[in-house]
C-alpha cells in the first residue's frame, strides 16, 4: 500500500477541481491493482508512489502551465509517467503517450480509461518512428541520456507555439548533468525542482528545457 497519500499533492496544487482530486485519489489504488498484474513501478517504490511518481511528474507543471489545445508527447512513458499526472492536471491540453513495450501501454490505456481521461491517447511506438513536426512539447523522464533523447525527438516538435515557454523538450532528470548537457549548454534552461518542492527527494531533481 502507498504510505504517502495523495494529500501531498494538494499542498503544492491547491486549486484542483473536484474531478481532478477524485482522479488523483484514484491513481494510487489503480496502480496498486495494475502493478500487481504488470510490473511498471518497482514494488518497493509503490510505497512512495505519490512522491516519486505523481509529484515528480507534476514538477513539469511548476515550470509551465500548458495552454488549451497544446499537443504534448510523452516519450518512453512506461506505466504513464509523466503523462498521466499531467493529463489530469491539464484537462484541456492533448497528450499522446508512447512506449516501445506493448504491455506498458496496456497499463496506460487501462488507467486512462478507468480515470475517464478523454484528453489522452497512447500507442506502442518507438520515438524514432514518429511523425516530424507533430507536437508542441515532448516531455519525458528517465528514458535515455539527453544527447540521444535529443536525436530521437527534436524533429517531432513544431516551432513557436502559444505557451509561456516556446515549444520544446521538457525532460525530468536527476543527478549530475554537467557532461550530458555540455553540448546544449547555450540553449537549455535547467529548473531545480527543489525550489518548488521541499521534500529531500527533489534535492537533485531538475526539469531540463530545450526550446525547439
Ligand atoms: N518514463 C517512465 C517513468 O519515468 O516511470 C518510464 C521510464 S523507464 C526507465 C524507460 C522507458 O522508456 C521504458 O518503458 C522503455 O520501454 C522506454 N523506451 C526506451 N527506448 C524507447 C524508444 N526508443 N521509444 C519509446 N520508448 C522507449
Amino acid at each position: 500500500m502507498s504510505t504517502i497519500s495523495s494529500a501531498l499533492l494538494y499542498r503544492y496544487f491547491p486549486d484542483l477541481s473536484a474531478q481532478q482530486i477524485e482522479q488523483f485519489d484514484s491513481l494510487g489504488p489503480l496502480y496498486e491493482e495494475w502493478n500487481a498484474k504488470i510490473n511498471v513501478i518497482s514494488r518497493k517504490d509503490m510505497e512512495n508512489f505519490y512522491l516519486h511518481h505523481v509529484l515528480h511528474s507534476l514538477g513539469i507543471a511548476k515550470v509551465i502551465s500548458f495552454q488549451p489545445q497544446t499537443q504534448i508527447l510523452d516519450v518512453g512513458t512506461g506505466g504513464g509517467f509523466p503523462g498521466i499526472p499531467l493529463a489530469i492536471l491539464f484537462p484541456q491540453a492533448k497528450f499522446h503517450l508512447v512506449d516501445s513495450i506493448g504491455k506498458k501501454i496496456k497499463v496506460v490505456e487501462a488507467v486512462a480509461d478507468q480515470l475517464g481521461l478523454t484528453n489522452l491517447t497512447c500507442a506502442q511506438a518507438r520515438a524514432e518512428s514518429l511523425a516530424p513536426r507533430s507536437v508542441d512539447f515532448v516531455v519525458s523522464r528517465a528514458v535515455t541520456a539527453f544527447p540521444e533523447f535529443y536525436q530521437w525527438t527534436h524533429k517531432l516538435i513544431r516551432p513557436n507555439g502559444t505557451n509561456s515557454l516556446k515549444n520544446g523538450m521538457l525532460y525530468l532528470k536527476g543527478g549530475d548533468l554537467e557532461e550530458e548537457l555540455q553540448p546544449f549548454k547555450r540553449k537549455i534552461i535547467v529548473f531545480d525542482l527543489n525550489s518548488y518542492f521541499s521534500e529531500e527527494f527533489f534535492e537533485t531533481k531538475k526539469v531540463v528545457y530545450l526550446p525547439a
